[in-house]
Protein backbone atom coordinates (compact mmCIF):
# COMPACT_ATOMS: atom_id res chain seq x y z
CA UNK A 1 0.00 0.00 0.00
CA UNK A 2 2.69 2.58 -0.70
CA UNK A 3 1.96 5.76 -2.61
CA UNK A 4 2.39 5.56 -6.11
CA UNK A 5 4.49 8.49 -7.33
CA UNK A 6 3.67 8.52 -10.78
CA UNK A 7 0.05 9.52 -9.40
CA UNK A 8 1.26 13.00 -7.52
CA UNK A 9 1.10 14.88 -10.65
CA UNK A 10 2.91 18.31 -9.23
CA UNK A 11 2.06 20.42 -12.64
CA UNK A 12 -1.45 22.16 -13.88
CA UNK A 13 -2.87 20.81 -16.58
CA UNK A 14 -3.97 23.07 -19.68
CA UNK A 15 -4.57 22.72 -23.00
CA UNK A 16 -4.24 19.20 -23.01
CA UNK A 17 -0.36 20.15 -21.28
CA UNK A 18 0.94 20.19 -18.42
CA UNK A 19 2.44 23.27 -16.80
CA UNK A 20 4.09 25.10 -14.22
CA UNK A 21 3.28 28.35 -12.83
CA UNK A 22 4.28 31.03 -14.79
CA UNK A 23 6.33 32.73 -11.61
CA UNK A 24 8.21 29.23 -11.19
CA UNK A 25 6.41 29.02 -7.54
CA UNK A 26 4.90 26.32 -5.92
CA UNK A 27 3.29 25.41 -2.42
CA UNK A 28 3.93 22.45 -0.42
CA UNK A 29 1.52 19.39 0.00
CA UNK A 30 0.93 17.35 3.30
CA UNK A 31 0.42 14.25 4.81
CA UNK A 32 -2.25 15.07 7.84
CA UNK A 33 -1.36 11.91 9.18
CA UNK A 34 2.11 12.28 10.15
CA UNK A 35 3.00 16.00 8.72
CA UNK A 36 5.53 14.37 5.76
CA UNK A 37 5.81 16.46 2.92
CA UNK A 38 4.56 14.48 -0.30
CA UNK A 39 5.48 17.45 -2.81
CA UNK A 40 4.92 20.35 -4.57
CA UNK A 41 1.92 22.10 -6.80
CA UNK A 42 2.36 25.46 -9.20
CA UNK A 43 0.93 28.23 -7.67
CA UNK A 44 -0.85 29.87 -10.09
CA UNK A 45 -2.67 33.17 -10.24
CA UNK A 46 -4.65 35.34 -12.79
CA UNK A 47 -2.63 34.42 -15.86
CA UNK A 48 -2.89 31.00 -16.11
CA UNK A 49 -6.50 30.53 -14.85
CA UNK A 50 -6.79 33.03 -18.11
CA UNK A 51 -4.99 30.54 -20.80
CA UNK A 52 -6.99 27.91 -18.84
CA UNK A 53 -10.18 29.51 -19.62
CA UNK A 54 -9.21 30.09 -23.55
CA UNK A 55 -8.64 26.83 -23.92
CA UNK A 56 -11.78 25.45 -22.64
CA UNK A 57 -13.63 28.20 -24.79
CA UNK A 58 -11.82 27.12 -27.94
CA UNK A 59 -12.48 23.35 -27.05
CA UNK A 60 -16.26 24.57 -26.80
CA UNK A 61 -17.84 24.17 -30.11
CA UNK A 62 -16.59 21.16 -30.86
CA UNK A 63 -17.34 19.18 -27.49
CA UNK A 64 -20.99 21.02 -27.59
CA UNK A 65 -21.56 19.57 -31.02
CA UNK A 66 -20.69 15.95 -30.37
CA UNK A 67 -23.65 13.73 -29.89
CA UNK A 68 -24.58 12.59 -26.06
CA UNK A 69 -23.18 9.15 -27.29
CA UNK A 70 -19.77 10.17 -28.22
CA UNK A 71 -19.33 12.61 -24.76
CA UNK A 72 -20.58 9.33 -22.85
CA UNK A 73 -18.21 7.10 -24.47
CA UNK A 74 -15.67 9.33 -23.16
CA UNK A 75 -16.51 9.77 -20.14
CA UNK A 76 -17.55 5.56 -19.17
CA UNK A 77 -13.80 5.38 -20.47
CA UNK A 78 -12.90 7.89 -17.80
CA UNK A 79 -14.37 6.31 -15.69
CA UNK A 80 -12.80 3.40 -16.49
CA UNK A 81 -9.53 4.59 -16.25
CA UNK A 82 -10.12 5.68 -12.78
CA UNK A 83 -11.54 2.11 -11.60
CA UNK A 84 -8.55 0.33 -13.11
CA UNK A 85 -6.00 2.11 -10.48
CA UNK A 86 -8.84 2.53 -7.72
CA UNK A 87 -6.68 0.82 -4.96
CA UNK A 88 -3.38 3.35 -5.91
CA UNK A 89 -5.75 6.34 -5.71
CA UNK A 90 -7.56 5.28 -2.87
CA UNK A 91 -3.77 5.34 -1.19
CA UNK A 92 -3.12 8.67 -2.50
CA UNK A 93 -6.57 10.41 -1.37
CA UNK A 94 -6.06 8.78 1.82
CA UNK A 95 -2.31 10.45 1.93
CA UNK A 96 -2.96 13.70 1.16
CA UNK A 97 -6.44 13.69 2.75
CA UNK A 98 -6.36 11.68 5.65
CA UNK A 99 -9.50 9.53 5.58
CA UNK A 100 -9.74 5.80 5.63
CA UNK A 101 -8.54 4.03 2.91
CA UNK A 102 -12.00 2.82 3.17
CA UNK A 103 -13.81 5.57 3.02
CA UNK A 104 -11.55 6.74 -0.12
CA UNK A 105 -11.91 3.92 -2.09
CA UNK A 106 -15.85 4.34 -1.38
CA UNK A 107 -15.61 8.38 -2.27
CA UNK A 108 -13.57 6.92 -5.48
CA UNK A 109 -16.59 4.85 -6.72
CA UNK A 110 -19.53 7.02 -6.00
CA UNK A 111 -17.11 9.54 -7.64
CA UNK A 112 -17.37 7.25 -10.76
CA UNK A 113 -21.28 6.90 -10.51
CA UNK A 114 -22.20 10.32 -10.27
CA UNK A 115 -19.65 10.60 -13.72
CA UNK A 116 -21.26 7.18 -15.37
CA UNK A 117 -25.36 8.59 -14.05
CA UNK A 118 -24.45 11.91 -16.23
CA UNK A 119 -22.87 10.24 -19.03
CA UNK A 120 -26.79 8.57 -19.40
CA UNK A 121 -28.73 11.49 -18.32
CA UNK A 122 -27.06 13.59 -21.02
CA UNK A 123 -29.05 11.35 -23.26
CA UNK A 124 -31.82 12.64 -22.19
CA UNK A 125 -31.67 16.12 -22.31
CA UNK A 126 -35.16 16.48 -23.48
CA UNK A 127 -36.48 19.72 -25.85
CA UNK A 128 -40.22 20.76 -25.54
CA UNK A 129 -42.88 21.42 -28.40
CA UNK A 130 -45.40 24.04 -27.01
CA UNK A 131 -49.13 24.08 -28.99
CA UNK A 132 -48.54 27.60 -30.76
CA UNK A 133 -51.03 30.62 -30.30
CA UNK A 134 -50.08 30.96 -34.29
CA UNK A 135 -51.45 29.20 -37.02
CA UNK A 136 -48.17 29.57 -39.04
CA UNK A 137 -45.74 29.29 -36.68
CA UNK A 138 -44.48 26.34 -34.29
CA UNK A 139 -42.93 26.90 -31.04
CA UNK A 140 -39.32 25.15 -30.35
CA UNK A 141 -37.72 24.49 -26.91
CA UNK A 142 -34.48 23.16 -26.74
CA UNK A 143 -31.91 22.88 -23.79
CA UNK A 144 -28.17 23.76 -24.63
CA UNK A 145 -25.22 23.85 -23.01
CA UNK A 146 -24.00 27.10 -21.41
CA UNK A 147 -20.65 26.95 -22.37
CA UNK A 148 -16.98 27.22 -20.03
CA UNK A 149 -17.93 26.24 -16.50
CA UNK A 150 -15.28 26.92 -13.82
CA UNK A 151 -15.57 25.16 -11.11
CA UNK A 152 -13.83 25.77 -6.90
CA UNK A 153 -13.83 23.00 -4.67
CA UNK A 154 -12.63 21.86 -1.34
CA UNK A 155 -10.67 19.35 0.28
CA UNK A 156 -12.79 17.05 2.29
CA UNK A 157 -14.02 15.30 -0.79
CA UNK A 158 -11.22 15.85 -3.46
CA UNK A 159 -12.00 13.39 -5.47
CA UNK A 160 -16.10 13.53 -5.27
CA UNK A 161 -17.15 16.53 -5.04
CA UNK A 162 -15.24 17.27 -8.25
CA UNK A 163 -16.70 14.23 -9.97
CA UNK A 164 -20.10 15.83 -9.43
CA UNK A 165 -19.58 18.95 -11.48
CA UNK A 166 -17.46 17.24 -14.05
CA UNK A 167 -19.79 14.72 -15.12
CA UNK A 168 -22.91 17.40 -15.27
CA UNK A 169 -20.25 19.37 -17.12
CA UNK A 170 -18.53 17.05 -19.57
CA UNK A 171 -22.73 14.84 -19.94
CA UNK A 172 -24.01 18.66 -21.03
CA UNK A 173 -21.66 19.74 -23.37
CA UNK A 174 -19.69 22.08 -21.51
CA UNK A 175 -15.77 22.66 -21.07
CA UNK A 176 -13.73 23.01 -17.66
CA UNK A 177 -11.50 24.87 -15.54
CA UNK A 178 -11.20 23.24 -11.94
CA UNK A 179 -9.73 24.55 -9.33
CA UNK A 180 -8.91 22.07 -6.43
CA UNK A 181 -8.36 23.07 -2.21
CA UNK A 182 -4.70 23.70 -2.23
CA UNK A 183 -4.36 20.35 0.67
CA UNK A 184 -5.87 17.85 -1.51
CA UNK A 185 -4.82 18.48 -5.24
CA UNK A 186 -3.61 15.04 -6.64
CA UNK A 187 -6.83 13.64 -6.37
CA UNK A 188 -7.90 16.19 -8.81
CA UNK A 189 -4.52 16.38 -11.35
CA UNK A 190 -5.92 12.87 -11.53
CA UNK A 191 -8.39 13.66 -13.73
CA UNK A 192 -5.43 15.54 -16.06
CA UNK A 193 -3.96 12.16 -16.18
CA UNK A 194 -6.97 9.91 -16.84
CA UNK A 195 -8.03 12.65 -19.49
CA UNK A 196 -4.37 12.25 -21.46
CA UNK A 197 -5.26 8.25 -21.29
CA UNK A 198 -8.05 8.19 -22.51
CA UNK A 199 -7.49 10.90 -25.41
CA UNK A 200 -9.79 13.32 -24.27
CA UNK A 201 -9.94 16.23 -26.78
CA UNK A 202 -7.23 19.06 -25.14
CA UNK A 203 -9.28 22.19 -23.73
CA UNK A 204 -12.63 20.02 -22.61
CA UNK A 205 -10.95 19.84 -18.88
CA UNK A 206 -8.35 22.21 -17.55
CA UNK A 207 -7.44 21.82 -13.74
CA UNK A 208 -5.35 24.75 -12.08
CA UNK A 209 -3.72 25.17 -8.75
CA UNK A 210 -2.72 28.14 -6.30
CA UNK A 211 -3.48 31.91 -5.23
CA UNK A 212 -6.90 30.79 -4.57
CA UNK A 213 -8.53 34.27 -4.14
CA UNK A 214 -6.72 35.31 -7.70
CA UNK A 215 -8.51 32.36 -9.27
CA UNK A 216 -11.44 32.94 -8.05
CA UNK A 217 -11.27 36.67 -9.58
CA UNK A 218 -10.41 35.33 -13.11
CA UNK A 219 -12.77 32.77 -13.34
CA UNK A 220 -15.56 35.13 -12.06
CA UNK A 221 -14.40 38.18 -14.16
CA UNK A 222 -13.58 36.52 -17.34
CA UNK A 223 -16.44 36.95 -19.64
CA UNK A 224 -15.82 33.30 -21.77
CA UNK A 225 -16.52 31.86 -18.29
CA UNK A 226 -20.33 30.98 -18.35
CA UNK A 227 -21.05 29.29 -15.10
CA UNK A 228 -19.59 28.92 -11.42
CA UNK A 229 -19.70 26.06 -9.70
CA UNK A 230 -19.04 26.24 -6.12
CA UNK A 231 -18.29 23.84 -2.95
CA UNK A 232 -17.03 25.28 0.23
CA UNK A 233 -17.84 27.44 3.28
CA UNK A 234 -20.64 29.84 3.10
CA UNK A 235 -17.88 32.80 3.45
CA UNK A 236 -16.16 32.31 -0.05
CA UNK A 237 -19.27 30.87 -2.11
CA UNK A 238 -21.00 34.84 -0.81
CA UNK A 239 -17.77 36.16 -1.92
CA UNK A 240 -17.72 34.15 -5.26
CA UNK A 241 -21.58 34.32 -5.92
CA UNK A 242 -21.21 38.42 -5.17
CA UNK A 243 -18.70 38.63 -8.02
CA UNK A 244 -20.45 36.12 -10.43
CA UNK A 245 -23.26 37.79 -10.14
CA UNK A 246 -21.82 41.39 -11.15
CA UNK A 247 -21.01 39.48 -14.56
CA UNK A 248 -24.10 38.11 -15.04
CA UNK A 249 -22.85 34.10 -14.53
CA UNK A 250 -24.85 31.50 -13.76
CA UNK A 251 -23.77 30.18 -10.37
CA UNK A 252 -24.17 26.75 -8.20
CA UNK A 253 -23.70 26.61 -4.65
CA UNK A 254 -22.90 24.17 -2.04
CA UNK A 255 -22.04 26.14 1.35
CA UNK A 256 -22.09 25.19 4.85
CA UNK A 257 -24.18 22.69 6.97
CA UNK A 258 -25.18 22.94 11.00
CA UNK A 259 -26.97 19.63 10.65
CA UNK A 260 -29.47 18.56 13.36
CA UNK A 261 -30.13 15.23 14.22
CA UNK A 262 -33.27 14.43 16.23
CA UNK A 263 -33.89 11.66 18.39
CA UNK A 264 -37.71 10.90 19.06
CA UNK A 265 -39.24 8.95 22.48
CA UNK A 266 -40.48 6.80 19.92
CA UNK A 267 -37.21 6.11 17.66
CA UNK A 268 -35.26 2.78 17.44
CA UNK A 269 -32.38 3.77 19.55
CA UNK A 270 -30.08 0.95 18.20
CA UNK A 271 -30.84 2.44 14.26
CA UNK A 272 -30.22 5.69 15.53
CA UNK A 273 -26.87 5.11 17.55
CA UNK A 274 -25.62 3.26 14.53
CA UNK A 275 -26.81 6.10 12.03
CA UNK A 276 -25.87 8.96 14.52
CA UNK A 277 -21.71 7.22 14.06
CA UNK A 278 -22.39 7.05 10.47
CA UNK A 279 -23.41 10.74 10.32
CA UNK A 280 -20.98 12.20 12.77
CA UNK A 281 -18.03 10.28 12.85
CA UNK A 282 -18.28 9.87 8.86
CA UNK A 283 -14.84 11.55 7.69
CA UNK A 284 -13.67 12.00 11.13
CA UNK A 285 -16.41 14.67 11.28
CA UNK A 286 -15.09 16.66 7.96
CA UNK A 287 -18.45 16.65 5.72
CA UNK A 288 -20.62 19.72 5.32
CA UNK A 289 -23.91 17.21 6.03
CA UNK A 290 -22.74 15.84 9.23
CA UNK A 291 -24.56 15.80 12.29
CA UNK A 292 -23.43 18.62 14.24
CA UNK A 293 -26.32 18.84 17.26
CA UNK A 294 -28.06 15.96 18.32
CA UNK A 295 -31.75 16.78 19.85
CA UNK A 296 -32.53 14.06 22.40
CA UNK A 297 -36.15 13.83 23.45
CA UNK A 298 -36.29 13.47 27.17
CA UNK A 299 -37.36 10.44 27.58
CA UNK A 300 -34.68 8.41 25.74
CA UNK A 301 -32.29 11.11 26.59
CA UNK A 302 -30.07 8.89 29.08
CA UNK A 303 -30.48 5.68 27.10
CA UNK A 304 -29.40 7.17 23.52
CA UNK A 305 -26.30 8.84 25.19
CA UNK A 306 -25.27 5.33 26.46
CA UNK A 307 -25.56 3.99 23.13
CA UNK A 308 -23.81 5.96 21.21
CA UNK A 309 -21.19 6.01 24.09
CA UNK A 310 -20.88 1.88 23.27
CA UNK A 311 -21.15 2.41 19.58
CA UNK A 312 -18.30 4.93 19.40
CA UNK A 313 -16.27 2.79 22.03
CA UNK A 314 -16.60 -0.37 19.65
CA UNK A 315 -16.76 0.95 16.29
CA UNK A 316 -14.34 4.26 16.26
CA UNK A 317 -10.51 3.45 15.81
CA UNK A 318 -8.37 6.77 15.40
CA UNK A 319 -4.86 6.41 13.32
CA UNK A 320 -3.25 6.98 10.37
CA UNK A 321 -5.82 5.84 7.48
CA UNK A 322 -3.32 3.75 5.67
CA UNK A 323 -3.77 1.34 8.61
CA UNK A 324 -6.34 -1.33 9.22
CA UNK A 325 -9.53 -1.02 10.74
CA UNK A 326 -8.76 2.60 11.56
CA UNK A 327 -11.86 4.69 11.06
CA UNK A 328 -10.51 7.74 12.30
CA UNK A 329 -8.27 9.75 10.63
CA UNK A 330 -6.79 13.06 11.24
CA UNK A 331 -8.25 16.08 10.96
CA UNK A 332 -6.83 18.14 7.62
CA UNK A 333 -4.61 20.89 9.45
CA UNK A 334 -3.98 22.46 13.06
CA UNK A 335 -6.72 24.62 12.60
CA UNK A 336 -9.14 21.76 12.29
CA UNK A 337 -7.92 20.68 15.69
CA UNK A 338 -7.86 24.13 17.09
CA UNK A 339 -11.49 24.96 16.36
CA UNK A 340 -12.53 20.86 17.25
CA UNK A 341 -10.66 21.84 20.99
CA UNK A 342 -12.41 24.99 21.11
CA UNK A 343 -15.90 23.73 20.60
CA UNK A 344 -15.06 21.05 23.46
CA UNK A 345 -13.89 23.82 25.92
CA UNK A 346 -16.60 26.36 24.96
CA UNK A 347 -19.12 23.16 25.86
CA UNK A 348 -17.57 22.43 28.96
CA UNK A 349 -16.92 25.55 30.09
CA UNK A 350 -20.90 26.18 30.03
CA UNK A 351 -22.09 23.46 31.48
CA UNK A 352 -21.42 20.40 29.00
CA UNK A 353 -20.42 16.94 30.48
CA UNK A 354 -17.77 15.13 29.03
CA UNK A 355 -18.65 11.50 28.28
CA UNK A 356 -15.78 10.45 26.16
CA UNK A 357 -12.62 11.40 24.11
CA UNK A 358 -12.19 15.11 24.33
CA UNK A 359 -8.58 15.13 23.70
CA UNK A 360 -5.58 15.39 21.05
CA UNK A 361 -4.29 11.56 21.12
CA UNK A 362 -0.44 11.65 21.88
CA UNK A 363 0.56 10.99 18.52
CA UNK A 364 1.99 13.05 15.60
CA UNK A 365 -0.55 14.56 13.44
CA UNK A 366 -3.25 16.48 13.16
CA UNK A 367 -5.71 13.68 15.29
CA UNK A 368 -8.52 14.04 17.80
CA UNK A 369 -10.27 11.50 19.60
CA UNK A 370 -14.44 11.14 19.36
CA UNK A 371 -15.90 13.26 21.55
CA UNK A 372 -19.29 12.68 23.66
CA UNK A 373 -20.83 15.43 25.47
CA UNK A 374 -24.09 15.29 27.14
CA UNK A 375 -26.30 18.25 28.90
CA UNK A 376 -25.50 20.53 25.16
CA UNK A 377 -27.34 24.15 25.60
CA UNK A 378 -27.97 26.77 22.61
CA UNK A 379 -25.40 29.15 24.21
CA UNK A 380 -22.77 26.82 23.32
CA UNK A 381 -20.62 27.42 20.16
CA UNK A 382 -21.73 23.77 18.81
CA UNK A 383 -25.44 24.82 18.22
CA UNK A 384 -24.45 27.54 15.77
CA UNK A 385 -21.07 26.99 14.46
CA UNK A 386 -20.13 23.79 12.36
CA UNK A 387 -18.18 22.37 14.15
CA UNK A 388 -15.90 19.92 11.54
CA UNK A 389 -14.67 17.54 13.05
CA UNK A 390 -15.42 14.43 15.76
CA UNK A 391 -17.78 15.96 18.49
CA UNK A 392 -21.24 14.89 19.29
CA UNK A 393 -23.24 17.00 21.29
CA UNK A 394 -26.32 16.10 22.97
CA UNK A 395 -28.84 18.12 23.31
CA UNK A 396 -32.56 17.18 25.24
CA UNK A 397 -36.03 18.82 24.28
CA UNK A 398 -39.41 17.76 25.08
CA UNK A 399 -41.99 18.18 22.50
CA UNK A 400 -42.05 18.28 18.75
CA UNK A 401 -42.66 21.64 18.32
CA UNK A 402 -39.66 22.33 20.33
CA UNK A 403 -37.39 19.76 18.67
CA UNK A 404 -38.30 21.55 15.23
CA UNK A 405 -38.07 25.13 16.31
CA UNK A 406 -34.69 24.22 17.46
CA UNK A 407 -33.47 22.48 14.25
CA UNK A 408 -34.66 24.94 12.43
CA UNK A 409 -33.20 27.60 14.27
CA UNK A 410 -30.03 28.16 11.91
CA UNK A 411 -28.99 30.33 8.59
CA UNK A 412 -28.29 27.31 7.55
CA UNK A 413 -30.39 24.26 4.66
CA UNK A 414 -28.44 21.60 4.08
CA UNK A 415 -28.55 18.65 5.57
CA UNK A 416 -30.92 17.04 8.34
CA UNK A 417 -31.55 13.51 10.24
CA UNK A 418 -34.56 12.51 12.71
CA UNK A 419 -35.35 9.25 14.00
CA UNK A 420 -39.43 8.26 14.44
CA UNK A 421 -41.60 5.23 14.24
CA UNK A 422 -44.43 6.92 14.24
CA UNK A 423 -46.02 7.69 10.40
CA UNK A 424 -47.66 10.48 10.99
CA UNK A 425 -44.95 12.64 13.36
CA UNK A 426 -42.42 11.15 10.31
CA UNK A 427 -44.69 13.16 8.13
CA UNK A 428 -45.23 15.93 9.97
CA UNK A 429 -41.52 16.08 11.03
CA UNK A 430 -40.14 16.02 7.30
CA UNK A 431 -41.95 18.76 5.72
CA UNK A 432 -41.25 20.82 8.84
CA UNK A 433 -37.70 20.37 8.49
CA UNK A 434 -35.78 23.81 6.40
CA UNK A 435 -33.77 21.77 4.56
CA UNK A 436 -32.76 20.35 0.90
CA UNK A 437 -31.64 17.17 2.64
CA UNK A 438 -33.68 15.02 4.58
CA UNK A 439 -32.84 11.54 6.17
CA UNK A 440 -35.25 9.74 8.12
CA UNK A 441 -33.82 7.18 10.07
CA UNK A 442 -31.32 7.25 8.13
CA UNK A 443 -27.53 8.98 8.74
CA UNK A 444 -25.95 8.98 5.39
CA UNK A 445 -28.74 9.67 2.26
CA UNK A 446 -26.02 10.69 -0.65
CA UNK A 447 -26.43 8.87 -3.80
CA UNK A 448 -26.21 10.29 -7.52
CA UNK A 449 -29.79 9.53 -8.28
CA UNK A 450 -30.95 11.91 -6.18
CA UNK A 451 -30.54 15.88 -5.84
CA UNK A 452 -28.12 17.32 -3.23
CA UNK A 453 -28.51 21.09 -2.81
CA UNK A 454 -29.41 23.33 0.39
CA UNK A 455 -32.21 25.59 1.39
CA UNK A 456 -31.03 28.85 2.99
CA UNK A 457 -27.46 30.24 3.39
CA UNK A 458 -26.42 26.40 2.27
CA UNK A 459 -26.43 27.06 -1.09
CA UNK A 460 -28.32 27.50 -4.66
CA UNK A 461 -29.00 24.52 -7.00
CA UNK A 462 -28.70 20.56 -7.01
CA UNK A 463 -26.12 18.21 -7.65
CA UNK A 464 -26.87 14.50 -8.77
CA UNK A 465 -29.85 13.09 -10.11
CA UNK A 466 -31.65 14.45 -13.38
CA UNK A 467 -32.11 17.65 -11.59
CA UNK A 468 -28.19 17.98 -11.62
CA UNK A 469 -27.90 18.98 -15.43
CA UNK A 470 -30.37 21.55 -15.31
CA UNK A 471 -27.57 24.75 -13.97
CA UNK A 472 -25.54 23.22 -16.93
CA UNK A 473 -27.62 24.06 -19.23
CA UNK A 474 -29.41 27.18 -21.57
CA UNK A 475 -33.01 27.03 -22.35
CA UNK A 476 -33.66 28.30 -25.69
CA UNK A 477 -37.04 28.89 -27.39
CA UNK A 478 -36.91 29.05 -31.09
CA UNK A 479 -40.05 30.74 -32.87
CA UNK A 480 -40.20 29.17 -36.67
CA UNK A 481 -42.43 31.45 -38.80
CA UNK A 482 -43.64 31.92 -41.89
CA UNK A 483 -45.25 28.51 -42.48
CA UNK A 484 -47.98 29.41 -44.83
CA UNK A 485 -50.88 27.78 -42.85
P1 LIG B 1 -13.06 25.03 3.65
O1 LIG B 1 -13.35 25.68 4.95
O2 LIG B 1 -13.82 23.79 3.38
O3 LIG B 1 -11.61 24.93 3.32
P2 LIG B 1 -13.18 27.17 1.78
O4 LIG B 1 -14.41 27.83 1.31
O5 LIG B 1 -12.17 28.00 2.49
O6 LIG B 1 -13.72 25.98 2.62
O7 LIG B 1 -12.43 26.45 0.60
C1 LIG B 1 -13.08 25.77 -0.43
C2 LIG B 1 -12.38 26.08 -1.72
O8 LIG B 1 -12.45 27.49 -1.94
C3 LIG B 1 -10.92 25.73 -1.78
O9 LIG B 1 -10.61 25.24 -3.06
C4 LIG B 1 -10.23 27.06 -1.53
O10 LIG B 1 -8.95 27.13 -2.10
C5 LIG B 1 -11.16 27.98 -2.24
N1 LIG B 1 -11.09 29.39 -1.81
C6 LIG B 1 -10.79 29.88 -0.60
N2 LIG B 1 -10.83 31.23 -0.61
C7 LIG B 1 -11.16 31.59 -1.87
C8 LIG B 1 -11.36 32.86 -2.54
N3 LIG B 1 -11.24 34.01 -1.89
N4 LIG B 1 -11.71 32.84 -3.84
C9 LIG B 1 -11.83 31.68 -4.51
N5 LIG B 1 -11.65 30.47 -3.93
C10 LIG B 1 -11.33 30.42 -2.64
Amino acid sequence: MSLNSALVKQQVYINGAWADADSGQTIAVANPATGESIGTIPYCGRSETARAIAAAEAAFPAWKALTAEARADFMHKLCDAVMDQLDDLAVLLTTEMGKPLAEAKGEITLGVKYIRFFAEEGKRIYGDTIPSPWADRRILVTKEPVGVVASITPWNFPNSMIARKLGAALASGCTMVMKPAEFTPYSALIYGLVADKIGLPAGVLNIVTGDAPAIGEEMCENPAVRKITFTGSTRVGKLLAANAGKNMKKISMELGGNAPFIVFDDADLDRAANGAIASKFRNSGQTCVCANRFYVQAGVYDAFAEKLKSAMAEQLTVGNGLEDGVTQGPLINEAAVEKVAAHVQDALDKGGTLVTGGHRPDRTGTYFEPTLVTGASQDMKVAHDETFGPLAALFKFDTEDEAIKLANDTEYGLACYFYAQDLGRCFRVMEALQYGLVGVNEGVITTEVAPFGGFKESGIGNEGSKYGLDDYLNIKYSCLGGLGM
